[in-house]
């Protein structure tokens, strides 16, 4: 099924130089940009974004590290793009994800790891209309 999903490079992948890298991987592995843009969050911004970690232990060092630099918000159109993505980005612990995933190779910490993704159709439903309206959406 062709999906929509959102994704984001974090500010950590903005730092070190690796939103091309990002972007090429989703683009060589078949997943179509229909939206993109940088924005620098707010506190209360992430703070919404992340809501569902909002009583996990690291949701306000998440936060702080996610408002705290520009990142690269993108809408991605594919075939089964949610998997797709979540596949590309690999565990959410660098140490742990598989090799030649975009955190394994580029992310140095299970919080600053480089790339989001949403995790299901109901979480892409909620986080694309987060960031974008329609007339952004050049599906
Ligand atoms: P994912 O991004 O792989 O879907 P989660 O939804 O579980 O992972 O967590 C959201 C984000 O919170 C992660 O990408 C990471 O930046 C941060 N995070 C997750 N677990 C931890 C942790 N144990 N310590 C610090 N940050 C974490
Ligand atoms: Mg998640």
């Amino acid at each position: 099924m062709v999906e929509r999903t959102l994704s984001i490079v974090k500010p950590d992948g903005v730092r070190k130089n690796v939103i091309g890298d990002v972007i090429g991987r989703f683009e060589k592995n078949g997943l179509k940009v229909l939206a993109l843009k940088m924005r620098h969050l707010s506190k209360k911004e992430a703070e919404g974004f992340y809501a569902v970690h909002r009583q996990r232990p690291f949701f306000a060092s998440l936060t702080e590290f996610m408002s705290g630099g520009p990142v690269v918000l993108m809408v991605l159109s594919g075939e089964d793009a949610i998997r797709k993505v979540r596949e590309l980005m690999g565990a959410t612990d660098p140490a742990k994800a598989a090799p030649g995933t975009i955190r394994k190779d580029l992310a140095g910490s299970i919080e600053e790891n480089i790339v989001h993704g949403s995790d299901g159709p109901d979480t892409a439903a909620f986080e694309i209309p987060y960031f974008f309206n329609t007339l952004e959406i050049h599906g």
